[in-house]
């Protein structure tokens, strides 16, 4: 079998899910626009299998977070699909692609020919067999990247209620994860190699924070170890986990946090890759002009930072997706991508927000025995990076708006003492 349309986009995650609602609001008309996703569910905001969708209480479930509600915006069922003649293609995996023909294969055997592609492909949990340890399809043994492992989470973790569970790493997954395996009344343990959690990004001193009221609610921190090998019981379930170190921890359930690889493989050898994915220009545009990249895969230029960058954050995700929808149903129009980095996390009563770059020299400022506390990111004297944790929307915002500006810094100290009255001020 053999179709065409003039848009297509390979994968159906977050991106896919607001590129659609982008292109409907641009006039895309009825079957010009096809969407095939290896996932059997329409588009939803992956960020809630990490929380709301483990809460104890009254957990979200679909379709109450298809995308776009993460963004305050219509809810897209698969009814509405359907509405807007946008063809969805799902539990469908894309094989292989040949963008010189500007065709793609599916696994039910079917040839797609597109005019423009959108690769919207995200990632893929990275597997402790690549670390070369054994035990990742264990039954009790669980990775989150999308529904199928939340669902199987969820079920693991409600067998162990009381038990223990063994986190391994210490990024988004393993905090997020950890905070809702305590309230679901598990032991937690997390092991991460580094001296802190959330290294990449946090501070010691920030670190030191979440990392004290994690203790406080029972959550132990192994840190500078990992995970050498299982121990399994015999019908193949993990019953304990040996560090490195030379110790053992015993565990009901391991949830896995170690990091993700972008689903590039598809377009290997095809497109140009760089840091390990997609490169794109500030049309979002790949090596090749009839085929875009947006999301987890995409490698594009961030002027803030003057650098390329992947971010494998939903705000990119989101804002990649609809810029592509412009620029291809509105060229004249539409400009470069000009983005000012987001991240941020929710877990227990915290929120935080990161906007820019964490490069230079870093200014704490506020309570950090309260609940409102943040940091500076000055790199060669300008202000790049900013953190706040439990800010109003005014005061994310203004952390916002003052790193957009990149206002020059001459004291530091200075800084410090105004606190977020500098960004608020400024
Ligand atoms: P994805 O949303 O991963 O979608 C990719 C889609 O492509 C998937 O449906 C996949 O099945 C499909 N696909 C891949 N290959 C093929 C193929 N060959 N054929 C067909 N389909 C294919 N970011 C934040 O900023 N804040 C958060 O709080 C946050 N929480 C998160 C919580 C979890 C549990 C996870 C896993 C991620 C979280 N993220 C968060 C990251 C954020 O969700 C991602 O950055 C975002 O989903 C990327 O969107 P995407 O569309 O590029 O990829
Ligand atoms: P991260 O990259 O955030 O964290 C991985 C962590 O695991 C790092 O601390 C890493 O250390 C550590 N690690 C690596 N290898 C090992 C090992 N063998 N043993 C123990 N620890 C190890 O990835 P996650 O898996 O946490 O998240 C997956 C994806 O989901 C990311 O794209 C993330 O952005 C996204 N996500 C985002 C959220 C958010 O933004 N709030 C929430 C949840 C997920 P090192 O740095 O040294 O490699």
């Amino acid at each position: 079998m053999e179709r065409g349309f003039e848009y297509v986009i390979v994968g159906g995650g977050v991106a896919a899910g607001y590129a659609a609602l982008e292109f409907t609001k641009r006039g895309v008309s009825h079957a010009q626009l096809c969407i095939i996703s290896e996932e059997p569910v329409a588009p939803y905001e992956r960020p809630t299998l990490s929380k709301k969708f483990l809460h104890p209480e009254s957990p979200a479930r679909l379709p109450s977070f298809h995308t776009c509600v993460g963004a305050n915006e219509e809810l897209l069922t698969p009814t509405w699909y359907e509405e807007h003649g946008i063809e969805l293609v799902l539990g469908t995996r894309v094989e292989s692609v040949d963008v010189g023909q500007k065709t793609l294969l599916t696994a039910s055997g079917e040839t797609i020919r597109y005019e423009t592609l959108i690769i919207a492909t995200g990632a893929k949990a990275l597997k402790l067999e690549e670390f070369g340890v054994k035990g990742s399809e264990a039954e009790n043994v669980c990775y989150l990247r999308d529904l199928a492992d939340a669902d199987r989470l969820v079920n693991v973790m409600q067998s162990c209620t009381g038990g223990n569970a063994v986190v391994i790493g210490g990024g988004y997954i393993a905090m997020e994860c950890a905070a809702s395996l305590v309230t679901n009344k598990l032991n937690v343990t997390m092991v991460f190699p580094e001296a802190h959690c959330m290294p990449r990004l946090f501070t010691p001193k920030i670190a030191s924070y979440y990392e004290d009221y994690y203790q406080s609610k029972g959550v132990k921190f192994i840190r500078g170890t990992i995970l050498s090998s299982f121990e399994f019981d015999s019908n193949g379930k993990v019953t304990a986990v040996n560090l490195r170190d030379g110790s053992q921890i015993p565990a009901d359930m391991v949830v896995v946090g170690i990091g993700i690889r972008p689903n590039t493989s598809l377009f290997e050898g095809q497109l140009t890759m760089e840091k390990g994915g997609i490169k794109v220009n500030g049309k979002l545009q790949t090596s090749n002009d009839s085929v875009y990249a947006v999301g987890d895969v995409a490698v594009f230029p961030v002027d803030l930072c003057g650098r390329i960058r992947r971010l494998e954050h939903v705000d990119s995700a989101r804002k990649t997706a609809k810029h592509v929808a412009a620029v291809i149903m509105e060229p004249e129009k539409t400009g470069e991508f000009k983005y000012l980095p987001l991240f941020y996390s929710k877990a227990f009563s915290f929120s935080w927000r990161f906007y820019g770059d964490n490069a230079g020299e870093v200014v704490h400022f506020g309570d950090y025995l309260g609940t409102k506390f943040g940091a500076y990111w000055i790199n060669n004297g300008h202000l790049v990076g900013s953190f706040l944790e439990g800010g109003t929307e005014d005061e994310f915002e203004a952390i916002a708006n003052a790193t957009q500006l990149k206002p020059a810094v001459d004291d530091l100290a200075e800084v410090g003492r105004q606190g977020l009255n500098f960004a608020m001020t400024g």
